[in-house]
């Protein structure tokens, strides 16, 4: 029987008992890994009573890794997220010294999962320092593979940084760089194939699950070609190919020099009675601040590498969840996936039972809805929002609830199962 997911014409093909691998990580790894398959095992048990099941297989990575073999990301790893396609992971220590800078970094490189998947909302009952925290309800399509983040940078003071600033200076007549002897560099490469690639996706996203809108947040008012260009081409990308069910900022400016302000709006209007998808843009200083005051003005953001990191953070603690927050790595088009738990390792509290495996347990919640199971996460989500209601969680959440109930990464488990 085949147990392989596979994809054809960027369409999974799921089988009812696919094989699936697991990093469980390193810190609290085990506990909470062994926690959510636990409450995994149990969901689909119960949604689908028995006509699928997942086949979990352990791939090694990070300590427990280098401690069996020697490597900290083994060729047989990679191997088996390439044939599986889809796999969820634990966090990794990031090796200090050697050739590795990031295990996470070089998984998504390796694999080129260009979208980082962030969905943002509030959990009834969990605490959060804003007063309307519903309304926070947001999903982040970070771009993962360029920008600032691409690590095209030399360190000041040394011979690479001299001769970039040569070619700078001498070759394309920069004359802007105010300390040149004692400036680091770095290069920001954005590109039209890597910004649609995304935009694209996001779109998709939002089209599938009839969301409103979706937001390119950048900072194109600064730096034009990069941040513009990524806003210019997500507006070209989306009046090109999904012309007819979208409707665009870009298409309401225009109607607005045209026609005037009345005009543009009718049509805004009656787009989205129409209920075509809205595209806007907003500067990112403009969209942080925004969020916290009218956070229900936004839906499906598409953003670039670097503003994604601080927009990912802000959203997540303002809803309390930073912790908790829970991501995935994904290239559309071949279908690989990596599903993971946002936080690290958590060495201070590893072999405890008080770690919260609510990361993982979401991040799961996530996996299965791109298998197309959502049952399982909507019992995840549901058994967990009954339980924070209760003021039922580890003791990160619990300390800070009014009706808090400290569980152990056991309890809460065994809470979890109960109450799918
Ligand atoms: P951390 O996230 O491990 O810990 C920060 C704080 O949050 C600690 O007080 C910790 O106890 C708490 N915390 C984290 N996860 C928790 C959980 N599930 N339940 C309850 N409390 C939790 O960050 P750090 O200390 O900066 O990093 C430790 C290690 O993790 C480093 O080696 C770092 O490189 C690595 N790291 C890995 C990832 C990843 O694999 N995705 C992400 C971040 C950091």
């Amino acid at each position: 029987m085949n147990n392989k997911i596979t994809i054809t014409g960027g369409k999974l093909n799921v089988p009812n008992n696919p094989i699936i691998p697991f990093i469980e990580g390193d810190g609290v790894g085990p506990e909470i890994w062994r926690s959510a398959k636990a409450i995994f095992d149990s969901a689909i048990a119960k949604a689908y009573q028995g006509d699928r099941k997942v086949e979990w297989q352990e791939v090694l990575a990070g300590e427990k890794s280098f401690n069996h073999s020697g490597s900290w990301l083994p060729d047989d790893t990679m191997n088996a997220f390439r044939e599986y396609l889809i796999g969820i992971k634990g966090p990794l220590t990031t090796p200090v010294g050697g050739g590795i800078r990031s295990l996470n970094v070089a998984l998504r490189q390796e694999l080129d999962l260009y979208v980082c998947l962030r969905p943002v909302r509030w959990f009834n009952g969990v605490e959060s320092p804003i007063k309307h925290p519903e309304k926070v309800n947001m999903t982040i399509f970070r771009e993962n593979t360029e920008d600032i983040y691409a690590g095209i940078e030399w360190l000041q003071g040394t011979p690479e940084a001299e001769k970039f600033y040569q070619f700078l200076s001498q070759q394309m007549g920069v004359k802007k760089v105010r300390f040149p002897q004692t400036s680091s560099f770095g290069v920001k490469p954005v590109s039209v194939d890597g910004s649609e690639r995304l935009i694209r996706a996001a779109i998709n996203y939002a089209l599938d699950n009839k969301l409103p809108s979706v937001t390119l947040v950048h900072k194109g008012n600064i730096m034009k070609f990069t941040e513009g260009g990524f806003k210019q081409w997500g507006y070209e990308l989306a009046e090109r190919e999904f012309a007819s069910s979208v409707f665009t900022m870009q298409q309401f400016d225009k109607l607005k020099t045209q026609q005037g302000f009345a005009a543009a709006n009718a049509a805004l209007t009656a787009a989205k009675s129409a209920g075509k998808l809205i595209i806007k843009d907003v500067i990112c200083d403009a969209f942080l601040q925004n969020t916290l005051l009218k956070p229900e003005e936004y839906s499906v953001i598409a953003t670039l590498n670097l503003n994604g990191d601080y927009v990912s953070d802000q959203l997540a603690a303002m809803v309390g969840g930073i912790g908790i927050a829970p991501g995935a790595n994904i290239n559309y088009l071949t279908g690989h996936a990596i599903f993971e738990a946002t936080h690290g390792t958590a060495p201070d509290i590893a072999g405890q039972d008080m770690a919260n495996p609510s990361s993982l347990l979401l991040s799961g919640a996530m996996l299965f809805d791109y298998l197309g199971w959502y049952e399982v996460g909507q019992l995840i989500n549901s058994a967990m929002e009954q339980l924070f209601q209760q003021g039922q969680a580890t003791v990160d959440l619990a300390r800070f609830m009014s009706n808090g109930n400290i569980l152990t990464t056991s309890q809460f488990t065994q809470a979890v199962i109960n109450h799918l």
